[in-house]
């Protein structure tokens, strides 16, 4: 099979030919992959940072957010058949541990990751647990659908402090970010101010729903809204860039009392002053992983149904699977929204 691969431990992405996707055993299904989407943690694995270089163990075939079509069913799954179009949480779950058994799936210390940790999606079939499986909606069409998990993480960050009606605050519009916007306006925000240095992600940011969109170097637009009224700081901040200076901006940028969700990963240790930034100003700081399964999955269902007209604004390119090294070139240059790949055309199938 076609796969994109990390090949080799070093800056770089690779197309590759191989093994076809296993049968699949108990409990399994193999799904055929019609369309997949490009994550800021394949750009991770692309530019080989630390983070990379420490967990993932070349040759690994990438991808992990993906919509397709069932090929073939495993003994003991009773509710997917053949041809149902599914797409599938990343996050493999142990099924057995305490935050398994309480309804914490996306805490499971056991996790294993799709395209992280075990052969992911940028390739022509993958073999994955029935249980991770999502049948989708026949309204919502494949470039959405694709993007379920990077949607989920949006819709999570959001919906763990919940933004409506509140003053909310994105930090960084790379494709979650600029997918967090679309949610925190459709679930009523008061307002949305969206910190992001990249003029094409910016314009972007704008055109999806952001208030107002200001860029952290532009030192004097980011002191005339600190001078606003209290009552018009952030109180929900959605941390979407992983970057120190930002985080440590965006504390002290919140209202008293805000909560602050953290999604984005730094390379490194941050450092805060948590006396002054978060105890004595009584922020609520939330660490988001993954999707709560499934809750999140119902969520980011009928947030699809009912704004396709903001998904398509996100989703920027769909480009055939082979031209994947322009995908992660865009990336390099944030020169895109979203980009999903094209698995189904390569293989004479629908797209
Ligand atoms: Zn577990």
């Amino acid at each position: 099979m076609f796969a994109i691969t990390k090949k080799r431990p070093e800056r770089g992405v690779w197309d590759n030919e191989v093994a076809e996707a296993p049968p699949p055993g108990f409990g399994e299904v193999r799904i055929g992959v019609a369309k997949a989407g490009i994550c800021g943690t394949d750009y991770h694995i692309y530019s080989w940072d630390p983070w990379s270089a420490g967990r993932v163990r070349p040759p690994l075939t990438m991808g992990h957010e993906f919509v397709g079509q069932v090929d073939a069913v495993g003994a003991g799954v009773g509710h997917i058949e053949i041809g149902d179009r599914v797409s599938c949480e990343s996050h493999i779950a142990c099924g057995h541990c305490g935050q398994c058994r309480t309804g914490r799936a996306h805490l499971c210390a056991n996790t294993q990751i799709i395209g992280v940790d075990r052969a992911g999606c940028f390739t022509e079939a993958i073999t994955v647990p029935a249980v991770n499986v999502w049948k989708v909606h026949p309204d919502i069409p494949n470039h959405h659908a694709a993007v379920f998990d990077p949607v989920g993480n949006a819709m999570h960050t959001a919906t763990a402090i919940g933004v409506t009606g509140r003053d909310v605050l994105i930090v960084g519009a790379g494709s979650i970010g600029l997918f967090a916007i679309a949610i925190a306006r459709a679930h009523g925000a008061r307002s949305i101010t969206v910190q992001e240095p990249n003029s094409y992600r910016a314009e972007l940011a704008g055109e999806i729903g952001a208030d107002l969109v200001l860029d952290p170097g532009d030192l004097d637009a980011m002191a005339r809204w600190r001078e606003r009224p209290t009552e018009w700081r952030p109180d929900a901040v959605l941390e979407m860039s992983g970057h120190g200076p930002a985080i440590n901006a965006a504390l002290k940028d919140a209202r008293n009392g805000a909560d602050v969700s953290l999604l984005g990963l730094a390379p490194g240790p941050v450092e805060i002053n948590l006396s002054e930034d978060v105890i004595m100003r009584g922020l609520t700081l939330h660490g988001i992983t993954g999707r709560r399964m499934f809750e999140t999955w119902y969520e980011v269902e009928a947030f699809m149904l009912q704004a396709p007209d903001l998904m398509d604004k996100v989703v920027t390119h769909v480009m055939p699977a082979r031209e994947y090294a322009k995908g992660f070139q865009l990336m390099d240059q944030g020169a895109c929204g979203k980009i999903v790949l094209d698995f189904a055309s390569m293989q004479g199938r629908a797209a």
